[in-house]
């Protein structure tokens, strides 16, 4: 049993705030991107340089922003957040960059949604630190190059595969973060927990983990909605019992799959004879985006096994045929 018994109370945004990991040793798992992001932040803070420009990608929730701000807290440098939708002009990119201090990180998510102009300005920007920027328009029209201090841009996307090559050539730094397994979720969610005052056993939070789509995200929060029944239904301790509950009145199913996954499936099998089936086809059936099926729905879906991609489209897996309680028609097995 972990967590102390006074409670936090506290709105949504303030718990993310007080759940997000502040040092690389506070962060779990991504070993790998964390061991080489530790050398080059050491090895910059010794030359005295700005860190080379990271880009940071996976699907959402994994932690790309939360390790920007541990890069920034362990470079001691400020951070600067916006998103590649945001910037719409390259004055506001320009606004942005002349306000960072030396070595400051300037985060841009969603950086493959960027502006195609704003890029271009970037372009420069990330090379020598410097910009040009015009100065009026019609025949009063000049440039003036403004120089930067030396920043650390760090870009998070979950489509690295639509950034552009120039863009991503600018990246001295690049890590993919991967979903988390279920042993480095339960210790997350019994780390939040301690954090929340929430008393939880050990195995409450490996159920909550395992259902969690191997995102840190999506298991605080269904921890904070687990400590809602627990603290209404039960005696404020998360038990294995109010857990298991808890993720049954939110839909959420014993793999992890919620309920536009288990949409997803039963389209391409019911709808689409298990495929393959395009994306964009598949979306419309279920009433959701495209793009939000390709970046948070079937990465997942695929990596546990649910669905094949080959050059025709998606395809249902027998193990997608199994966990809706079907059966995978004979011709259709490998
Ligand atoms: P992304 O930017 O990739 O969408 P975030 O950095 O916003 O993801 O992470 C979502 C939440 O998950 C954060 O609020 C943080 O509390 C938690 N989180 C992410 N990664 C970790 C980790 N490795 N250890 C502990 N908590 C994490």
């Amino acid at each position: 049993l972990t967590g102390g018994d006074e409670h936090y109370d506290a709105t949504d945004k303030d718990i993310d705030k007080a759940l997000r990991p502040l040092s690389f040793d506070d962060f779990a798992g991504q070993d790998k991107v964390v061991e080489n992001l530790k050398i080059f932040v050491a090895a910059a803070k010794r030359r005295g340089d700005a860190l080379d420009h990271v880009l940071l990608h996976g699907p959402p929730g994994l932690g790309k922003t939360t390790l920007s701000h541990i890069i920034a807290n362990e470079l001691g440098a400020g951070i600067k957040m916006t998103s590649g939708p945001v910037l719409d002009k390259p004055s506001d990119l320009a606004g942005l960059l002349t306000n960072l201090d030396p070595h400051d990180v300037l985060f841009i998510d969603e950086i493959h949604r960027l502006n195609p102009v704003v890029e271009e300005y970037l372009y420069s920007a990330m090379e020598d630190y410097r910009i040009d920027i015009m100065l009026d328009s019609g025949p009063n029209a000049r440039s003036v190059q403004i120089s930067l201090s030396p920043f650390t841009l760090i870009g998070a996307t979950t489509r690295s595969g639509l950034l552009t090559s120039p863009l991503r050539a600018r990246f001295g730094i690049n890590s993919r973060l991967e979903y988390y397994d279920a042993k480095l979720l339960t210790s997350i969610v019994q780390r939040s927990s301690e954090i929340l005052g929430t008393p939880i056993y050990e195995d409450a939070a490996y159920e909550i983990a395992r259902r969690s789509r191997g995102t840190p995200r999506i298991a605080n929060n269904l921890l904070r909605r687990t400590r809602d029944f627990a603290q209404i239904k039960g005696t404020g301790t998360i038990t294995v019992d109010i857990a298991q509950f808890a993720l049954n009145a939110l839909d959420v199913d014993a793999r992890g799959l919620d309920d536009m996954d288990k949409r997803i499936l039963s389209t391409i099998i019911d709808k689409f004879k298990g495929g393959p089936v395009g994306i964009s086809t598949i979306a419309t059936a279920c009433g959701e985006e495209g793009e939000t099926i390709e970046e948070v729905y079937e990465p997942f879906l695929i990596q546990e096994g649910y669905i094949k991609r080959t050059s025709r489209g998606r395809e249902a897996t027998e193990a997608a045929y199994l966990h809706l309680g079907r059966t995978m028609p004979q011709h259709l097995r490998g």
